[in-house]
């Protein structure tokens, strides 16, 4: 008896050896990846049979969407006040029998030279008065909210679009503020020198998930463009869109202002992806529209 299952143990071994042999040599796995901080990066997992990728950077979720002919892809960002450090991504690939494949992906995360600047607001910015610490938490709770969940259904495609056509003031992304001599977080956003008035569209196709007027950010528009993925635009001075509205890129949400805690007039341009905040412009340097077309990237889809 004891002869026997051994030979069913050898036996089996050759099997699951040689399926794994076959299979491994089907898929395609993204090489090592170097990510400088507030930046991006696609993944793309190949193979005929796959079916489904699952991936994870440390306990954050990595979306993946297929191409429905064995492409699978998904967007990873590294948040601006990511430490460089070395990584691995856990990745596994599920092919159409049920096999299961496993792979870690190194990741190096390198520190990125943002620009220090410092200004000063007039002091009243800085007077917290208790009504307006509870317009702060309820800014905070409202933007936490809207970030909670996210759609898991990839409504983006590219090429995404700049959401107006002005460029980015010196006030840009990532940069270090000391305000009122006080060190403050970075700049989470792209500030684009638009007047009062422009017509703010929609970087791609998603849904509505906030819209209302904060303390900090005035009047927002945030679309969850799914898998993760969202953007903001803030200080706005009217809105076109309802919470709830499922929009196309190109399509008209907002105009722009200078509401919130602002200077002067102009779009703040967010870009959130899996809980890190990511430059918007590399977004588009990445996947926007080549620039020779520019006006493909807001006109495709109307
Ligand atoms: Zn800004």
């Amino acid at each position: 008896m004891a002869i026997v299952l051994r030979y069913v143990f050898v036996l089996f071994l050759l099997v699951t050896t040689h399926a794994f042999a076959a299979e491994a040599a089907k898929v395609s796995w993204p090489s090592a990846l170097e990510v400088l901080q507030g930046q991006i990066a696609e993944l793309k997992v190949t193979g005929e049979n796959l079916v489904k990728v699952e991936g994870r950077k440390g306990k954050e979720v990595l979306y993946f969407a297929s191409n429905g002919s064995g492409v699978h892809t998904a967007l990873l960002g590294v948040d601006v006040e990511a430490k460089p450090a070395q990584l691995k991504l856990s990745l596994k690939a599920f092919d159409d029998t049920g096999l299961q494949l496993h792979a870690e992906i190194p990741l190096t995360i390198k520190a990125n030279a943002y620009h220090k600047e410092s200004f000063n607001v007039p002091p009243s910015f800085d007077q917290m008065t208790p009504e307006t610490l509870a317009e702060i938490r309820r800014e905070q709770a409202a933007f936490a909210k809207a970030f909670a969940t996210t759609a898991q259904e990839r409504f983006w495609e590219t090429p995404f679009a700049r959401p107006v056509p002005q460029e980015a003031s010196a006030s840009s992304f990532g940069a270090r503020r000391v305000i009122n001599g006080v060190p403050r977080p970075p700049h989470t956003g792209t500030d684009l020198s638009s007047p009062t008035g422009t017509e703010v569209v929609a970087s791609n196709h998603g849904r509505v998930v906030l819209v209302g007027h904060f303390f900090f950010a005035g009047g927002s528009v945030v679309i969850d463009h799914g898998g993760g993925l969202y953007s903001m635009y803030f200080h706005l001075s009217e809105f076109r869109v309802d919470e709830g509205a499922m929009v196309r890129r190109g399509d008209v949400v907002a105009l722009s202002g200078g509401t919130g805690r602002v200077t002067g007039p102009h779009l703040h341009w967010g870009i959130r992806l899996n809980n890190t905040r990511v430059d918007p412009l590399d977004l588009l340097r990445k996947f926007g529209a080549p620039p020779s077309n520019p006006a493909a990237s807001t006109k495709a889809d109307k």
